[in-house]
């Protein structure tokens, strides 16, 4: 449980473990893991547990960043809060309701571009109101206003092909943010573009989550764009069966500026302190999962 984790917290508990912070024993999640579990059938039958037992509460207006070994289970944990996987065991809950289906209160970002080619950048923003059944010319003005926000004001009439990958993911976090979702999922967003452009969409994702605070889970396998991010820091063991291993607070003052964070010493002490841990499920995967 996530509180007892907190309880173990409190004693000193398990190596590599640090206080949640106050919000694991509050109510009202976003969204909350009890106990999940998520396995897949694999060709012949055989079953592969991917997650084992993960709670995991993220509270409205936090920043939860999800660190982990690639292939450890962070983007199955992010598809259980989206309600796109069913848990073999346990419970998904949404703003203290149990989930059943896809997580309506949800917003997604994912590494791939998930744009129309055949819309404008314009077209792609607007598209994202039609489920609500916004009139066009409201939907186009929101639209227009959204792309303004994320800097692409002049490039509303722009194809994705003749946008750079930055610019494609401006059109993503807008088409995104413009239905307003309470919950944030974003799986590795920002994985393919370079460091550069993941430093400014980082400041950028900041400066929008600040305006409006919605709960955030933010998958990364990059512990620097974690901490930098994030309000707390959750990670995921090797899998198989992954395990949550460590939880830890990032108390650096807000708001950050995530090229500039790096460099202060509570930033780096930090880092070392939660790649302690990281480190030895990295060590694992490489090696073929837990011993
Ligand atoms: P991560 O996002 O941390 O890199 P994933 O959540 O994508 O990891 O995958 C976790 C584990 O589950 C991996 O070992 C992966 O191979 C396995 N897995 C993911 N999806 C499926 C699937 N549909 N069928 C079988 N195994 C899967
Ligand atoms: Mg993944």
């Amino acid at each position: 449980m996530v509180g007892q984790r907190a309880a173990e917290g409190r004693k000193g508990g398990r190596a590599g473990m640090r206080l949640v912070g106050g919000t694991a024993l509050a109510h009202g999640e976003a969204v909350r893991l009890d106990g999940v579990s998520i396995a897949f059938t694999l060709k012949g039958g055989k079953r592969y547990v991917a997650v084992e037992g993960i709670d995991l509460a993220v509270m409205p207006g936090e920043f939860v960043a999800v660190v982990g070994p690639t292939g450890s289970g962070k983007s199955t944990l992010l598809n259980a809060a989206a309600g796109l996987l069913k848990p073999a065991s346990g419970s998904v809950t949404v703003f203290s309701s149990a989930l059943s289906g896809l997580n309506a209160r949800a917003g997604y970002l994912f590494q791939a571009d998930a744009l129309m080619p055949w819309k404008t950048a314009l077209d792609n923003v607007a598209v994202a109101l039609e489920p609500q059944g916004v009139p066009r010319a409201e939907a186009l003005a929101r639209a227009r206003d959204w792309l303004a926000k994320v800097g692409l004001a002049t490039f509303t009439d722009r194809y994705p092909h003749m946008l750079s990958g930055g610019q494609r993911k401006r059109v993503a976090l807008a088409q995104m943010l413009i239905r307003d979702p309470e919950i944030l999922l974003m799986d590795e967003p920002f994985g393919p573009l370079d460091a550069q452009t993941r430093q400014i969409m980082g400041n950028l994702l900041l400066d929008l989550w600040a305006a409006n605070r919605k709960a955030v889970m933010f998958v990364t396998h990059d512990l620097e764009e974690a901490i930098a991010l994030a309000d707390r820091v959750v990670v995921l063991s090797a899998g198989p069966a992954a395990k949550i291993v460590g939880e830890f607070k990032v108390d650096l003052a807000r708001p950050r500026d995530i090229s500039e964070i790096r460099l202060e010493p509570q930033f780096h002490a930090l880092y070392k302190e939660i790649w302690s841990c990281l480190r030895v499920e990295v060590s694992r995967a490489y090696a073929g999962g837990p011993a």
